[in-house]
């Protein structure tokens, strides 16, 4: 089955729902999880429209989202219920709640499929942060078969592919405008990008870039995701000065176009013991290495998608244009990040 242009279309349909959210609401309909991080209902509606389109395109294949339907059937599920019909009703006509329901517990974010062959992973709206901030967020989803992503997917709406240039802009996602930017990757056929209402895609190449002085490293925007005193350690130790800071797996992408040459995922010192979500590293990894680049551990070793929800063998992320990877491992073992 030709998987990748039905994706596409869905990360299409996907993006069209996120940017109407973004676009109608000062702050989206917005709850706290367990874990104390934002959930909105942009989360929930994307995590109800992929599941469904995933259900019609292969039935077969099990979902690992990030959410759950539980918050929907609390006190205040009802409030967002409504909210979710009236936002699903252009993509699914004749949508009820009990059908919302259902699709968005179609993800399972426990370890109940661990050990499956085969299955999607979904962060319907990785950087939930970015996205409350009208900043950068993605639509990350993967397939994963034996513990290898084979397939990886990226919608950005807010990050603008700009043919003319080859270079990303940070334009925001209007009606009617070639903008944001959709990439997908397949293992051995490269990394490509268009525009998310292009159909012109384009092959993506890490920079070359050898020498650090030429180099830049990117960063998440939330500092409780990462370690900054370290991350300002390691820069002075490899000797890279520039930095950009950016939500989200738009990160991945940008590293894939050779825009950055590094990103690190360094441990948060509140949060030691923080295991990274595979929703969270599965698309944009495959979309790293198969534009040449490499992603690893802290520890120089491989990421394994095989162990359930989490990359529990691994400990934060160091990704790279391949040139820098081992000088930027050993500065990381230097500093004992
Ligand atoms: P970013 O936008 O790069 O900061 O990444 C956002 C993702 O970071 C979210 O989807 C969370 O799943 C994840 N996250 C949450 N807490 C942590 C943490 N302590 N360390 C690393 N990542 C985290
Ligand atoms: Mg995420």
């Amino acid at each position: 089955m030709n998987l990748i242009q039905p994706i596409l279309a869905v990360l299409r349909e996907a993006a069209d729902l996120t940017s109407r959210i973004q676009n109608d609401f000062i702050t989206p309909a917005t709850w706290e999880k367990k874990d104390k991080s934002p959930v909105t209902v942009g989360d929930l509606a994307v995590q109800a429209l992929v599941a469904a389109r995933l259900e019609e395109t292969c039935p077969e294949i099990p979902l690992i989202a990030e959410e759950s339907a539980d918050l929907l059937l609390s006190e205040d599920g009802e409030r967002f219920l409504a909210i979710l019909l009236q936002y699903l009703e252009k993509y699914l006509p004749g949508i009820t709640a009990e059908k919302i329901v259902g699709w968005i517990s179609r993800g399972k974010n426990d370890d109940s499929l661990k050990g499956a062959p085969c299955f999607w992973t979904l962060d319907p709206i990785d950087g939930t942060k970015g996205f409350l901030r009208k900043e950068q967020y993605a639509t990350a989803l993967a397939l994963v078969e034996n513990g290898e992503v084979m397939y990886g997917f990226l919608g950005l709406p807010n990050l603008t592919w700009q043919k003319e240039t080859h270079d990303f802009s940070m334009e925001k996602n209007e009606a009617g405008k070639p903008s944001g930017s959709l990439l997908y990757a397949k293992r051995g056929e490269g990394t490509w990008i268009s525009t998310l209402d292009g159909s012109d895609f384009e092959r993506l190449r890490v920079s070359d870039h050898a020498d650090p002085k030429d180099a830049s490293v990117l960063r998440s925007v939330e500092s409780g995701h990462t370690n900054l005193s370290q991350m300002d350690i390691l820069c002075q130790q490899i000797g890279v000065t520039g930095v950009v800071a950016m939500d989200s797996q738009a990160k991945y992408a940008v590293l894939a176009a050779g825009k950055s040459d590094l990103l690190f995922r360094l441990i948060s010192s509140k949060m030691p013991d923080y295991k990274e979500k595979i929703w969270d590293q599965a698309a944009g990894s495959i979309i790293v290495e198969e534009a040449g680049g490499r992603i690893t551990d802290l520890d120089g070793r491989n990421l394994d998608f095989s162990l359930g929800s989490m990359l529990l063998d691994n400990r934060g992320i160091c990704a790279s244009n391949g040139e820098l990877h081992e000088l930027a491992l050993e500065a990381i073992l230097d500093i004992h990040a």
